[in-house]
């Protein structure tokens, strides 16, 4: 059997392990010390903006203290785009509140500016204004955030960017992670850069800033024994993860440059296949870190994107159907849902191909040899 081709594996840089002695031989082996500090401010320079970052046990974790932090609570509502992984709505259920799902844009992928305004003007007409918009930058494509920025505006809603899966894409020549009066970036294993498993929040104020280390290391109060005055969590990145994570910032734009190069070795590859469309950005406003290549069967074959993943599958090469929209999943059934069947469509037609930026000549030609030997 040869050996297994991932869709995405972790590919550390070759500095993470100094940063990972460093924090042993200062024997800071704990959730805080110099990496976790270090690492913040990295990516801090490396976003710009003026943003502040605050390292915490994952996305999913980060997204939580987004959604406390303005206010959602039970009975609530947030819009949440439907086309994502499950962690951007799960912590809308973890405050007791309902999701509200966006459908995407057909070209975009991401949240459609026409289908979010016409679920805020429903939500506010059945009074109840939705507490936030959770945007997703699905597989590292820029969402369209001067369209969704200026409904957020309007209405006055806060924007939460979910920017788990773009760390390093832009929009307009501006970071994803920016945009949002929150966002969040992960760092599990399978991500563009991975600290082995953790998450951070990009935050706008300094007062944000120390609320969310606050929250994320058990709401202690400022008094010498144990008082809380609020329920904490303990969500802060451990000193060895930040390690890695150090490591990891001083290849990011290696990476990003390689997933792209991969985009492109994919797209000349279905370039004369005429049932298979490669995602791609309309224009040059959008810049994606290309986290996974992803493609959709358009319908000029008769084969369907589970025929194709078994073709995969076979030469032992990992592939994975787009994400199941939010709306069709049995555990978010009952909430409301704004949209058609854009984001439905595409998990019905399509497919993550493997897109690690450790992917060797080796396995491109066996990936090559997959594709152009497959009877569309
Ligand atoms: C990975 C991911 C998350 C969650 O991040 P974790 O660090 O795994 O908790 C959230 N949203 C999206 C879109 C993701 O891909």
């Amino acid at each position: 059997m040869k050996s297994k081709i991932w869709l995405s594996s972790p590919h550390m840089g070759g500095g993470e392990l100094k940063y990972v002695q460093e924090a042993f031989d200062q024997n800071w082996v704990a959730p805080l010390g110099k990496n976790v500090d270090e690492f913040e401010v990295s990516i801090q320079n490396y976003i710009g903006e003026d943003k502040l970052v605050a390292a915490l046990s994952s996305g999913t974790a980060a997204l939580h203290l987004a959604l406390i932090q303005l206010g959602v609570g039970p009975g609530d509502e947030v819009i949440c785009q439907s086309f994502t992984f499950s962690a951007s709505a799960n912590p809308i259920k973890y405050l007791g509140a309902t999701p509200v799902f966006v459908d995407s844009d057909k070209k975009n992928w991401n949240m459609s500016p026409a289908y979010l305004e016409e679920a805020i003007q429903d939500r506010i007409k059945n009074n109840k204004k939705p507490k936030a918009v959770i945007v997703v930058h699905l597989y590292g494509m820029p969402a369209m955030m001067d369209e969704l920025g200026a409904i957020c505006e309007k209405y006055e809603i806060p924007l939460v960017e979910d920017s788990a899966e773009a760390l390093g894409s832009t929009y307009k020549d501006r970071k994803c992670g920016t945009f949002g009066e929150f966002a969040i970036l992960s760092f599990n294993g399978n991500k563009i850069i991975t600290t082995s498993g953790g998450g951070a929040l990009v935050i706008s104020t300094k007062e944000q800033k120390d609320k969310t280390i606050f929250l994320s290391t058990q709401a202690r109060d400022n008094a010498p024994h144990y008082q809380h005055s609020e329920i904490g969590y303990n969500y802060r990145l451990s000193n060895i993860s930040a390690g890695i994570g150090r490591g990891q910032m001083e290849v990011l734009d290696n990476r990003v440059q390689k997933r792209r190069e991969i985009n492109v070795f994919y797209k000349e590859l279905f370039s004369n296949i005429e049932a298979v469309d490669v995602f791609s950005e309309t224009d040059s406003d959008f810049f994606s870190n290309h986290w996974l290549t992803s493609i959709t069967l358009n319908g000029s074959s008769k084969k369907t994107n589970h025929d194709l993943m078994s073709a995969f599958a076979e030469q032992n090469i990992e592939t994975r159907p787009l994400w199941k929209p939010m709306h069709l999943q049995p555990v978010f059934k009952d909430c409301p849902y704004y949209g058609e069947t854009v984001s439905e469509d595409l998990f019905g037609a399509g497919l993550c191909l493997p897109s690690g930026s450790n992917l060797t000549n080796d396995d491109k030609n066996r990936l090559y040899d997959v594709i152009s030997n497959y009877e569309f």
